[in-house]
């Protein structure tokens, strides 16, 4: 079959890229090239700024109940289409076909709905005192980027184009190279539901060329990142010229600490080894070091490889498949290339440590063991470093202290969980550490209201709820004097 062809959105309508140039789409599953995708360079880029600053006026001036409807009708047209969505997305990425359906294509929906009803109830601010009435007024930017990673595409680029478009802005956003589909299939359904021209734009191809072109250009006033630490660096200077508001989302090598005291029931334990391998690792939140008490350390391992030794690594077509294929034959390179360095730093591979051949129309396609390492050291690079892939490490600690430090011995600050039944230790530990999210008892378990960020190296800002509404929005005082 054909490859399929893509198009950028620019101005209502569906755009060819300008230098009349595509790259290659990959199934991960296959390594098969399955579509084309525009290179698009900064041209196109400046047809899609040009397009939103001529809806923003209008955008902005709607009353947001209306802007809410453009959303929901989104929303609606997703839905309708979940299955096919789902399909899509797993195809474009290498996840099961089982986990975008029940998770990114209903995330999505969520994002839009989400962001839909927050506009409608946000409560505006005012501070009066015997002498002035002070009025804070929250305007959107005008025109904002949005530049989204390839691990949950059309989850994440939801999350930032919904609050955008809902806070009254225009937006251009670029999703990741590596998975466009789904980012083209909003696009046409964006155009089917009415939106109107320009308020969402949509331009595909390479970092350097589309995105730094975004982040770069003069009219748009602020940009919201989700991607690699390295890349948001180079989003964070580019914009610091400008004095660019910026909001980065960026890498992560997250701590599951789990205590003597914990509940270890099936279902925890599956939330644990979830935790370190869903979506084949390649989630920012994923847990890829797992710090086990002592005491309890050997039991634990016995019982938690036998679950991460039953996950099933397949066609991401087949609802039998726990894990699919990593996203491309490069993360394929560079997870491995971890994997042996952990070898080298003296690691014992407990299980995995290898690619898998999956037969039949995956001979080709892209897959990982889960893979189980132990015996390093906390301060290595296997366990600072970000692996992005089914690569958990195990680390034995003695007392709350040493969880704490190993915990916090690392650049990045994205998410931690802790497990453990004593809450007041909950407390104690989740203030200590150096995260911008902490669950107990849990993993991912999201509310769109909460603040969701990381510190040190892995963000700067916060995304979700009013966060990301202030984000998308400049506030301006005006005090009337009595
Ligand atoms: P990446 O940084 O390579 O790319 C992210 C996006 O930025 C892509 O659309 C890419 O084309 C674009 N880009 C690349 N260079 C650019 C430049 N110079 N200027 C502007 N844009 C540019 O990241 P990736 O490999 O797609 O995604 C994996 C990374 O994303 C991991 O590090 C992961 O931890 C991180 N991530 C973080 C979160 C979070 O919420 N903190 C969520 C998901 C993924």
């Amino acid at each position: 079959m054909e490859p399929a062809t893509l198009s950028n959105l620019i101005d209502g309508k569906p755009a060819a890229p300008a230098g009349g140039a595509y790259l290659d789409v990959f199934e991960p599953a296959t390594g098969k090239v399955y579509a084309r995708c525009p290179d698009s360079d900064s041209r196109d880029v400046e047809a899609a700024v040009a397009a939103a600053e001529r809806a923003a006026p209008g955008w902005a001036a709607l009353p947001a109940g209306e802007r809410a409807r453009h959303l929901h009708r989104l929303a609606g047209a997703i839905e309708a289409r979940l299955d096919e969505l789902a399909r899509e997305e797993s195809r474009d990425s290498g996840k099961p076909v089982t986990l975008a359906r029940s998770v990114d294509i209903p995330r999505a929906i969520a994002n839009l709905r989400f962001f839909a009803e927050a506009i409608t109830q946000w409560p505006g601010e005012s501070h009066a005192d015997a002498r002035a009435v002070n009025v804070t007024l929250r305007q959107p930017l005008g025109v904002v980027g949005c530049i989204s990673p390839w691990n949950l595409p059309l989850y994440l680029f939801t999350w930032k184009i919904a609050p955008a478009l809902a806070a009254g802005n225009a937006v251009v956003a670029k999703p990741s190279e590596v998975t466009p589909f789904t980012a083209f299939r909003l696009s046409q359904l964006a155009i089917e539901c009415g939106m109107p021209p320009g308020v969402l734009n949509i331009v595909h191809g390479l970092g350097p060329k589309v995105g730094q072109a975004i982040v770069e250009h003069p009219k748009i006033k602020a940009v919201s990142f989700t991607g690699s630490t390295r890349t948001g660096a180079a989003i964070a200077s580019a914009a610091a010229k400008q004095f660019k508001k910026v909001s980065l989302e960026m890498g992560g090598k997250n701590p599951a600490i789990v205590f003597a005291d914990a509940y270890l029931s099936d279902v925890n334990l599956d939330t644990i080894v979830r935790s370190g391998f869903s979506n084949q690792g390649e989630i920012c939140l994923c847990g890829s070091r797992l710090l086990v008490e002592h005491s309890i350390y050997d039991d634990f391992k016995r019982r938690y490889l036998g679950k991460v030794e039953s996950l099933r690594v397949g066609d991401p077509n087949d609802p039998a498949s726990d894990l699919g294929a990593l996203v491309s034959q490069p993360h394929v390179e560079k997870v491995m290339g971890c994997i042996e360095r952990a070898r080298q730093e003296g690691g014992k591979i407990l299980t995995g440590g290898e690619a898998i051949s999956v037969p039949g129309r995956c001979a080709n396609g892209w897959f990982i063991a889960p893979t189980v390492i132990e015996g390093l050291p906390q301060d290595c690079a296997t366990n600072r470093e970000e692996i992005f892939g089914p690569v958990v490490t195990l680390l034995p600690f003695d007392c709350e202290d040493e969880a704490v430090a190993i915990a916090n011995g690392t650049d990045y600050g994205l998410a931690a969980s802790l497990w453990t039944r004593d809450l007041a230790r909950a407390q104690r530990v989740a203030e200590r550490i150096e995260f911008g999210i902490v669950w107990v008892n849990c993993w991912m378990l999201r509310d769109l209201r909460t603040p969701f960020g990381g510190v040190k190296h892995s963000g700067m800002g916060r995304e979700g709820g009013v966060d990301a509404l202030r984000f998308f929005t400049e506030p301006k005082n005006v005090c009337i004097a009595r």
